[in-house]
């Protein structure tokens, strides 16, 4: 269904003279229509846009006209959305609605188009054309925490090749016998690759759609017996408490992959006290994101339980394709002992080497290395550890305080659901971390209990001065804890 289908939207796209190189935007949950577009778009030659929703307003309006975006399929929950903003668009010529004409709303925007009867009208007989394997196929914006989010092209070749990466065995284990359900949306970062991945293994695709929360998930994963799923941190904690609380499960999960950002080995051991694996892998936008995974290996098998654990909270090992170092701050490379720290540089054929409308390798050194911002150490056996982003980095007396660190060793008070770390600048140290933290459904911890927990576990320097109590955390748009809102909020 969905290779007939992507040729009927292929067919109809060109009926909407849409043409190679065309840039399409889908503002859409993880949804069968939505791998359709995947296939559709790039396979007739122009360019999937995955817009990420959950981006203000005028970042929304700034992504899709710096795309150039020709026509946009948006879900109906988005509808609201682009009515809001219809107006500020600048390339935009055609809006489809991913329903069907039964479900059409009523839309401010004239003209919009109903996706079912678009691609009814075509017959999917279509022949798929060949272009050159560096053509473009989709493009992703960055989250853009700070300033205007910057666009990243991947090709057909970064794609395939960074699909054959994730799939093959040792990485994700996934296989045609695996029922797979990507939590992680297919608006960022092509969803790890898994509509690709899956096409190429045979996996049984289960399509969330718009209901993530814990109560939907379950149920979902219950009726198709799921044995993987991708997601974020945050998504796996809220189904955990969920699990938790109503004393359900999913007996049929096997896996939980995780990345986008540090997973606790609270989280970890969540799923793994229920039988469940737990594999973790490190990437962003601009790395297609599948760069590093973490699993254990044989060798692994006779460490403790404990151990393991700590093993799998390291972002792990390179894909076969890419290469990674740490750099100091004068770009001398820095040894792998597992103690020094430095700038995590990667190399690879999946890996961005310009910004959308930037000049062509402007992204990367002059030797071919993209720097991540992202500050690790790699252990002699090659895995590598992200301690901080390195604008989060905190340096008090002289010393450097690993914020990912910090908020590990809070998180596994019984009594925290979530912790961040922030640096607060203080006259004699420079800086302090301060902690601040979310509380566990119905928890009321305090302040003394919270810095007791942490003494045991990280040295006197580190414990932070102040703790700070809130109902939730800020999320950003990719589920992450947002550091700049809570800079803002209490840098002073
Ligand atoms: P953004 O646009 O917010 O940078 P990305 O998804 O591209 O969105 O984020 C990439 C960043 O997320 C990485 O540079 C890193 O800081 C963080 N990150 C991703 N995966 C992990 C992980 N497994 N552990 C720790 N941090 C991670």
């Amino acid at each position: 269904d969905a290779r007939k289908r992507s040729a009927q939207l292929a067919q109809a796209l060109q009926t909407l003279k849409l043409h190679d190189g065309d840039a399409v935007a889908t503002i859409a949950w993880n949804t069968h229509r939505h791998l359709e577009l995947y296939y559709g778009v790039s396979g007739m030659g122009a360019i999937i846009h995955t817009v990420n929703p959950r981006l203000h307003p005028t970042q929304l309006v700034y992504v899709l006209n710096h795309a150039q975006d020709r026509a946009l399929f948006v879900d109906l929950t988005f509808v609201p959305l682009i009515e809001a903003i219809w107006d500020k668009l600048e390339s935009v010529r055609h809006l489809v609605i991913m329903t069907d004409k039964g479900h059409m709303p009523a839309c401010k925007i004239q003209g919009a188009l109903c996706y079912e009867d678009l691609i009814a009208a075509e017959d999917g007989d279509y022949e798929w054309p060949t272009f050159p394997e560096d053509t473009a196929s989709s493009i992703c914006y960055t989250s853009g925490t700070t300033g205007n989010a910057k666009g990243v092209v991947y090709s057909h070749r970064s794609s395939v090749l960074h699909a054959f990466g994730v799939a093959v065995p040792g990485v994700i284990p996934v296989g045609p016998d695996d029922a797979l359900l990507p939590v992680v949306p297919m608006f960022h970062v092509n969803a790890w690759g898994v509509p690709y991945a899956a096409a190429m293994c045979g996996y049984k695709l289960v399509m969330p759609g718009p209901r993530l929360d814990g109560v939907g998930l379950t149920e979902l994963m219950n009726n198709e017996g799921v044995t993987c799923y991708w997601g974020v941190p945050t998504v796996h904690l809220s189904l955990l408490a969920h699990w938790r609380s109503s004393g359900e499960s999913v007996p049929s999960l096997r896996t939980v992959t995780t990345g986008g950002a540090a997973p606790t080995s609270a989280l970890i051991e969540g799923f793994r006290s229920r039988g469940i694996e737990f594999v973790h892998g490190w990437g962003m936008t601009e790395t297609s994101p599948v760069a590093t995974v973490s699993s254990l290996t044989r060798a692994d098998a006779d460490l403790d339980d404990a151990t393991q654990v700590a093993r799998l909270t390291r972002q792990g090992k390179k894909l076969f394709g890419v290469e990674m170092r740490i750099v100091g701050e004068d770009g001398q490379v820095l040894p792998r002992d597992g103690k020094t720290f430095g700038e995590l540089q990667v190399r690879g054929p999946w890996i961005c080497s310009a910004y959308l409308g930037n000049a062509p390798g402007s992204a990367l050194d002059g030797e071919g290395w993209f720097p991540t911002g992202d500050v690790a150490v790699i252990h002699p056996d090659g895995t590598m550890q992200i301690t901080d982003r390195k604008k989060d980095l905190i340096k008090s007396g002289g010393e450097w305080i690993s914020s990912i660190d910090l908020e590990n060793a809070a998180a596994r008070h019984p009594e925290v659901a979530m912790a961040a770390v922030i640096g607060i600048a203080h006259e004699k140290w420079g800086e302090r971390p301060l902690l601040i933290v979310q509380p566990a459904p119905g928890a009321s911890p305090t302040k003394e209990s919270v810095l007791e927990f942490l003494e045991d576990q990280v040295a006197k320097h580190w414990l932070p001065d102040r703790v700070v109590f809130v109902d939730a955390l800020p999320l950003g748009p990719t589920g992450k804890v947002q550091k700049s809102v809570l800079r803002e909020r209490y840098s002073a």
